[in-house]
């Protein structure tokens, strides 16, 4: 342990302080292992010592101490990430924020929470007053909402609310910044783009107000087809269909459906699968679609039963990849926006069956559009590279999950705002260093 550590540790020694190696290893890392490329560049990486605070006072003087001794502090939520976002490459504190989790108010439409509550928690809670999170992505049993902003960006609810990124989806946030004197600075409205998907590089979470959605009681649905083309084209028909309440439009092709030894009664062999969440009051018309586009439903859970079980929504999103990779850790995967179905046809023909399509509908600039996290068996970082540069220079757009810098992964450029947020309130670059290209 450097001695600017153990000066941190002293200091802070009146907080819960995790030394164990054992610990700070499970607690240094996430699900970077998804891809290969990043498994390689930081299954070593480690903090030094843990720290977790309870109260946002706590936080300021965690922050004040890392800033005297010039020491890397590195934000973490649950550490479900899989871009390695909460892996310190330069060791240093680790702050776990698991303990902060209280909602401070909850009302209709909108709610104030500590970065700390987990999402499902959060939305137990909410339903009571007949309101849910907008979007959640399929970690939402244990992520929190705080790292769902640091490092998410999608998730069931999407294809209503679109991304977390487009704006009313944050209505604020206080964070507390690491100068010599550390701030509580609270940021409204457009500002929250200063900090929202920052990879906890330029002020540290500890408040946030959220815009909530209606609750209804959504059904899970597992629909089967003979083509995979088919199953798509009724997920774009049931994303396009305003009179049918939804929250999850999840299409895969029967080569990945093979995966889900869960659900294996309910996904006949051969056969291409949609998950789906519907509204329970709507399941007459969505029968009515079904039967126009030639479909089977295998699986159909009331609200009430889907609560008890495990949920449709832990085979979706990237759930997909976890299952895949559990029998086969050979597959990796891309994250695409294919933006039309007629795009998701010509890729399914270009690459066949080296390229497993799994699609996911979210809105995008107010239109329903199919993306996706299709699987692909690793062979070298050259073929990960060719594959995203066919599916650019052909129509769809990729966020690399292949990279840990964050203007190389779903951004592409440099945001500015963030840039020059983070001089302001990390003017030594202690947050999370290593994560932003320009910094480094
Ligand atoms: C199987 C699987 C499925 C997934 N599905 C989805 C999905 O559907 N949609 C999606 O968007 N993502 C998905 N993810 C990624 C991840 O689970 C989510 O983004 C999740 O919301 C992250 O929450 P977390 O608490 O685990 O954050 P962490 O991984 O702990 O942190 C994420 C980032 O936020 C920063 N951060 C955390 N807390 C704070 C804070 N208080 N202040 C500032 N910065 C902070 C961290 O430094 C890190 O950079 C998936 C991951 C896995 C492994």
């Amino acid at each position: 342990m450097s001695q600017a550590i153990d000066k941190v540790k002293q200091a802070l020694s009146h907080l819960e302080i995790i030394t164990d190696t054992h610990q700070i290893t499970k607690l240094s890392l996430d699900y970077y292992h998804f891809s290969p490329i990043l498994h390689e560049k930081l299954k070593d990486k480690r903090g030094e010592i843990v720290v977790r605070p309870s109260t946002e006072e706590e936080v300021l003087q965690i922050a004040q101490t890392c800033v005297k001794y010039k020491v890397p502090l590195t934000v973490r939520g649950a550490g479900t990430g899989n871009y390695g976002q909460c892996i310190p490459l330069q060791g240093g504190v680790i702050v776990d924020m698991t303990k902060m989790q209280q909602i401070l108010w909850l009302k209709p439409g909108v709610a104030s929470v500590e970065p700390g509550v987990k999402m499902a928690a959060f939305d137990k809670q909410a339903r009571q007053i007949g309101w849910e999170l907008r979007m959640a992505p399929s970690t939402y049993r244990i992520a929190t909402i705080g790292g769902f902003i640091g490092g998410g960006s999608v998730g069931m609810g999407s294809v209503n609310y679109g991304q977390l990124r487009d704006r009313g989806n944050l209505l604020a946030l206080r964070i507390v910044t690491l100068e010599d004197e550390p701030r509580v600075i609270e940021l409204r409205g457009d500002e929250v783009q200063k900090v929202n998907h920052a990879y906890g590089t330029n002020g540290i979470i500890t408040q946030l107000e959220i815009p909530l959605a209606p609750a209804y009681p959504w059904a899970e649905i597992i629909v089967v087809f003979d083509e995979f083309m088919q199953a798509a084209r009724f997920g774009q028909k049931l994303g396009n269909s305003d009179g049918i309440a939804k929250k999850l439009i999840s299409i895969h092709d029967a080569s990945i459906c093979r995966y889900f030894h869960h659900l294996h009664d309910d996904l006949p062999e051969h056969k291409h699968a949609a998950l789906l969440m519907v509204s329970e009051y709507d399941l007459e018309a969505f029968h009515e679609l079904v039967n126009e586009y030639n479909g089977n439903v295998t699986y159909l859970k009331n609200a009430e039963e889907a609560s008890k079980g495990i949920s449709l929504l832990e085979f979706t999103w990237n759930h997909t990849t976890l299952h895949a990779r559990s029998i086969d850790p050979t597959i990796t995967y891309l994250q695409t926006f294919y933006f039309t179905v007629d795009n998701v046809e010509h890729f399914y023909h270009h690459f066949g069956d080296e390229v497993m399509i799994h699609l996911e509908f979210l809105k995008f600039q107010g239109k329903v559009i199919p993306g996706g996290l299709q699987l692909f068996h690793f062979t070298t970082e050259e073929r990960v590279n060719e594959i995203i540069r066919y599916h650019e220079e052909n129509g769809a757009g990729i966020a690399n999950p292949h990279t840990y810098i964050l203007e190389q992964g779903g951004r592409k450029t440099s945001d500015s705002l963030q840039l020059d947020f983070k001089k302001e309130v990390d003017p030594y670059g202690l947050m999370n260093p290593g994560k932003i290209a320009i910094q480094n």
